[in-house]
């Protein structure tokens, strides 16, 4: 499997990292992505993805919750790495309405901004949509005129959106919330499939059942795979072949 978004070189894992990467082998867990979040974590995310080579990857970008009034710095900060060397993905970018909406329009242009870059480099964009489903859709199809690829992180809204993300050609990460009762995401699962679908564990965030409201990590990975076949009334090998596929094919793994 592959867990498509994982914060592992947060502070939550500086006492076990590397136990903790050892346990997520162990659950089958094959490669870990990396969404970037800004420049003051950056230099501890590219150590990570060095100290477990071939097994983490790093994406690049600013996340929508670190763009206020010095994003243009933060943008060119992270433009400069990407004149350096690939990243697997440009993100996490997006946009968040949940926590601030003070600097919305920073958002959106910083959005748009990363989505030029992901073009440009020809790789996969990671979208953080918090509260901003339709905004974030409506700013991909603004950009889409068939070479724009990515995944639609922590996907949490209905099965229009759904159909609409998939319809732009975009993928949609699914993670702990699907064991979560009342989600609505396993009425969605039932009605798109999973031919779109990843899996990711946003870890150290949104566990899921049996450890909500604990720390996540990649190796409970399972558990989602688990629901997924559950609802999708598959064999839990089945959803793994069919995400690990559909993983491989969006970041060029
Ligand atoms: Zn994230």
């Amino acid at each position: 499997m592959i867990d498509t978004h994982a914060h592992i070189y947060s502070a939550e894992f500086d006492n076990d990292q590397k136990d903790m990467i050892f346990r997520s082998k162990e659950a089958e867990v094959s490669c870990i992505l990396m969404p970037a979040i800004d420049a003051l974590t950056h230099d501890k995310m590219l150590r990570t993805e060095k100290d477990f080579p071939g097994f983490c990857y790093s994406m690049m970008g600013v996340h929508p919750c670190s763009i206020s009034e010095n994003y243009k710095k933060e943008l060119k900060i992270a433009e400069d790495f990407f004149s350096k060397r690939k990243f697997v993905a440009v993100g996490e970018t997006g946009l968040d309405f949940y926590w601030d909406v003070t600097y919305k329009k920073e958002q959106y242009d910083a959005f748009n901004q990363q989505i030029e870059w992901a073009l440009q480099y020809d790789v996969p964009v990671v979208i953080h949509s918090r509260n901003s489903t339709d905004e974030c859709i409506e700013t991909v199809a603004a950009h889409q005129q068939g070479k724009l690829k990515g995944v639609f992180h922590c996907f949490s809204g209905n099965a229009e959106q759904a159909k609409k993300i998939i319809d732009l050609g975009f993928y949609l990460g699914i993670g702990g919330v699907v064991t979560f009762k009342n989600s609505g995401l396993d009425k969605v699962i039932k009605e798109i499939g999973l031919s779109h679908v990843v899996l990711e564990t946003d870890a150290p965030y949104l566990a899921p059942v049996p450890f909500r409201g604990k720390r996540n990590e990649c190796s409970y990975l399972k558990y989602v795979a688990e629901k997924l076949a559950m609802v999708a009334e598959l064999d839990a090998k089945e959803v793994e072949r069919i995400t690990t596929g559909n993983a491989e094919k969006l970041f060029s793994l």
